[in-house]
């Protein structure tokens, strides 16, 4: 194991560059308008691929880049100073599904959708809310029957439910989808959970935009997604009959690290902005930095930002040494979307009246970040698994 050492390595610092370069060059200038039209150019998507951040962690026999996890938050970090929306495309399509594939495919499985997936050609979202299900995900209604007839020891499902707020959902091909096994109920309800492999391009799957126009993450594809006895095609199974649950939680926790290097990203672009506005600004015949009050804000937005980096950086580089991270993604999480907003709220202040139009961004960042508080489980269920962890007896199941 390496010894503390809080420098970046080349390779961290080569693929940092890469994401700001794309993320100033190609996104920022387009992110207002991103946000206005409530639409992400996918041509952004290909160029990602291009540049290898899709493939993020994964083998080069797969298409991967084969960046530790240190260089992928740097990745996210760098989309979310941008734009929430590009890092919340990237962090579904290449954390909370890649990864998962990659964690509990089959080899066949892994070599069907992975290398398609790092370049772009097939996006790939993660379905598991439902109108009655968010937080207690063992609670979810969507059904898998499983067919009694096998033909050439294949086994043939098929799926009823409805998922909700499901991002890249109207684009992707392909979806991890949760849902209870007809078979399994006499089990306990988490036990029930099994992962499907769906392949989306189905026009019988009814795939539309969420309802209403969303606080923040307006360039995102949030979709509800309605399976009515839709048949699955071969090999749909991920990680097993019944081991539904276990896999979502580790997706959530490879995507809980994303959305909190990217929670980073947000808030460096709040304090950036304060800093840029605090020297221009003047009242009172003075520069707006030169009131303490001002420093007291950009002096905490800093050290609580410094503290952010610390703990998701930690997650980062103990899944590098293959340690278990629960705890750690849980309080990265939980800290640096709480602290991000917290600047937000602050940057908004900050800017007075301007900060009230989106002339300037930080009415944006302060919209985009509360999303980062919510999705891969709130702040309470970060705090939850946190509390559990310390808690624990040997068994107690976790979230
Ligand atoms: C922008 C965005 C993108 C999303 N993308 C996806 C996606 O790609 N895939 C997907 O499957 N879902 C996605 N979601 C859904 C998201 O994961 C859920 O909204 C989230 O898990 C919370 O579930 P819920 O909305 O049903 O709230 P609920 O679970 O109903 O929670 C309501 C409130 O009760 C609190 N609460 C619940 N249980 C407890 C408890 N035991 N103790 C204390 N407090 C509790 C919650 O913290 C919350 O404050 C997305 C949501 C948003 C906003």
């Amino acid at each position: 194991m390496n010894s503390m050492d809080f420098r970046l390595t080349d390779r961290q610092i080569h693929w940092q560059a890469i994401a700001q370069e794309f993320a100033q060059q190609r996104v920022a200038p387009i992110a207002r308008e991103m946000d206005e039209s409530g639409e992400m150019p996918l041509s952004l998507i290909g160029e990602m691929a291009e540049l290898g951040l899709l493939g993020g962690t994964l083998p080069k026999s797969l298409g991967g880049s084969e960046m530790d996890h240190v260089s992928l938050a740097l990745v996210y970090e760098e989309l979310g100073r941008a734009c929430s929306s590009v890092r919340g495309f990237m962090t579904v399509h290449s954390s909370l599904v890649m990864q998962c594939i990659n964690q509990w495919g089959t080899e066949e499985q892994k070599s069907r959708y992975l290398p398609a997936m790092a370049s772009g050609e097939v996006i790939g979202c993660y379905a598991l809310t439902e109108p009655e299900a968010g937080s207690d995900v063992a609670s979810i209604q969507t059904i898998a029957k499983k067919s009694s007839v096998q033909i050439e020891n294949q086994n043939f499902y098929s799926l009823t439910g409805e998922k909700i707020w499901i991002t890249n959902g109207t684009i992707a091909r392909i979806g991890i989808v949760f849902a209870k096994l007809d078979t399994l109920h006499e089990k306990k309800p988490h036990e029930q959970v099994t992962a499907f492999l769906v392949r989306l391009n189905n026009p019988d799957i009814e795939r539309t935009r969420m309802p209403g126009e969303p606080l923040g993450h307006r360039a995102s594809d949030h979709a509800r997604i309605v399976f009515r006895d839709t048949p699955l095609s071969d090999l749909p199974v991920l990680g097993g009959e019944g081991m539904g649950f276990k896999v979502a939680m580790s997706a959530l926790e490879h995507g809980r690290l994303g959305v909190a290097a990217g929670a980073l990203g947000v808030h460096q672009a709040c304090l950036d902005a304060c800093v840029a506005f605090a020297k221009e600004r003047k009242q009172f015949g003075k520069r707006i930095g030169d009131f303490e009050m001002i420093q007291s804000a950009i002096a905490e937005m800093k050290a609580t930002l410094d503290a952010s980096r610390l703990l998701v950086y930690r997650a980062a580089w103990m899944k590098d040494q293959g340690l278990p991270t629960k705890l750690e993604t849980s309080i990265a999480k939980y800290f640096a979307a709480n602290a991000a907003c917290k600047a937000a709220s602050e940057a908004v202040l900050l800017h007075g009246g301007r900060g009230y139009s989106n002339e300037y961004p930080v009415e944006r960042y302060y919209r985009d970040i509360k999303g980062l508080q919510i999705y891969e489980g709130t702040e309470h269920i970060q705090k939850i698994v946190i509390a559990w962890e310390l808690l624990k007896e040997p068994g107690l199941r976790g979230l």
